[in-house]
C-alpha cells in the first residue's frame, strides 16, 4: 500500500518507517527495498482486504495522477464490510485500476459495493492480442444508423479495414430486415464513406480481442483500457446489431472528467476525440 497511519496522519514508505493500516488497525511495517517500490505491507499477515493486490509500479502512476487525499480511501457500505479504494475522487467516482486477472464473482461483487464504479485494467500484458482496426462514425449519427459493420478479425484481412452493409438496401429485399438480423446483401466498403466518417468520428473503433478477458466484456460499470499511450480504450457495444467497438478517450480528459463529473458513466461524454487530437497526441 501507498499509505499508512503514523500519528493520526496518511503517511508514506520510508525506511524503518512503523504505522498502522487503516482498515483493520493492525501494525505495519515499511518496505524500502533498493529495488523494488516503496510501500507498506501488513506486519506478519495478509493484507485484511481480500480484494487488495499487490502494487505494481503502474498502480502507483495512475494513483499518483489524483490528488493525495484520493488515493487508498476506506469506503464502508451500509452494513458496515469494509474495502479499501484505489481511487476515489471528490464527486465519489470509485476507480479501480486492476492489473490481474479477477474472477466474476469479485468484479460483480465490487461493482455492487462500490457502484459508481469505474474499471481501468492494465492492457500492456494482453496488448499482442488486442487489435484496434477501422474509425466507426458517431453510432447516433444519421449515416451510422444505416450501416451494419462486418466484425473485424484478425484472420480476416476485409473485415479489419471496414466492410458493411447497408440496413436501406437489406429492407428492399426483407422489410423486415433490422440491425440485430442483416447479414447479407451488397457488400461495401468503407473507401466509399471514408470522408464521411472521418467528419464523424468520435472515437469509436472496431477491435478483436484474441483470447479475451471475459470478465471485462461483461461488466456492468465502464471498462477502460490503458494500453500504456495517451489513450485509454473504453469497452463498449456499438449499436443494435451488437458490434463491440472501443470508444479511445483521451487519458486526461478521463482523469480531468472523474475529478469533476459525479457519475462514472458521464466520464468523456461530452469532450470527445477528434481526428485531430487523435493524430496530435
Ligand atoms: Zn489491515
Amino acid at each position: 500500500m501507498q499509505y499508512a497511519i503514523i500519528d493520526n496522519i496518511r503517511s508514506e514508505a520510508f525506511p524503518g518507517g512503523r504505522g498502522s493500516c487503516s482498515i483493520c488497525g493492525s501494525a505495519m511495517v515499511a518496505k524500502c527495498g533498493p529495488r523494488k517500490m516503496h510501500h507498506w505491507a501488513h506486519f506478519g499477515r495478509r493484507n485484511c482486504d481480500p480484494w487488495w493486490e499487490s502494487e505494481t509500479a503502474w498502480h502507483r502512476n495512475w494513483k499518483n495522477l489524483f490528488p493525495e487525499n484520493c488515493r487508498e480511501v476506506v469506503h464502508t457500505s451500509p452494513d458496515g464490510e469494509l474495502h479499501r479504494a484505489d481511487i476515489k475522487s471528490p464527486t465519489g467516482i470509485i476507480i479501480e485500476v486492476q492489473h490481474s486477472n479477477i474472477t466474476d464473482a469479485e468484479r460483480i461483487s465490487r461493482e455492487i459495493f462500490y457502484r459508481n464504479l469505474v474499471w481501468v485494467v492494465d492492457g500492456s500484458v494482453f496488448r499482442q492480442n488486442f487489435n484496434i482496426y477501422h474509425l466507426l462514425p458517431d453510432p447516433d449519427s444519421v449515416l451510422a444508423e444505416d450501416l451494419v459493420w462486418t466484425k473485424a478479425t484478425r484472420n480476416q484481412h476485409g473485415a479489419a479495414h471496414g466492410l458493411f452493409f447497408r440496413l436501406s438496401e437489406g429492407l428492399i429485399e426483407n422489410p423486415e430486415a433490422t440491425k440485430a438480423n442483416l447479414n447479407s446483401g451488397w457488400i461495401h466498403g468503407i473507401h466509399e464513406i471514408e470522408s464521411h466518417v472521418n467528419q464523424l468520428y468520435i472515437g469509436h473503433h472496431q477491435y478483436d480481442w484474441i483470447r479475451p478477458r471475459r470478465t471485462w466484456l461483461e461488466a456492468e460499470c465502464p471498462v477502460y483500457i490503458d494500453f500504456g499511450g495517451n489513450f485509454l480504450a473504453r469497452l463498449e457495444i456499438y449499436d443494435d446489431s451488437g458490434l463491440p467497438c472501443v470508444r479511445l478517450v483521451s487519458k486526461r480528459i478521463f482523469v480531468h472528467d472523474a475529478m469533476n463529473k459525479s457519475d462514472a458513466n458521464n466520464i468523456a461524454r461530452e469532450t470527445p476525440l477528434t481526428r485531430t487530437i487523435l493524430a496530435l497526441e
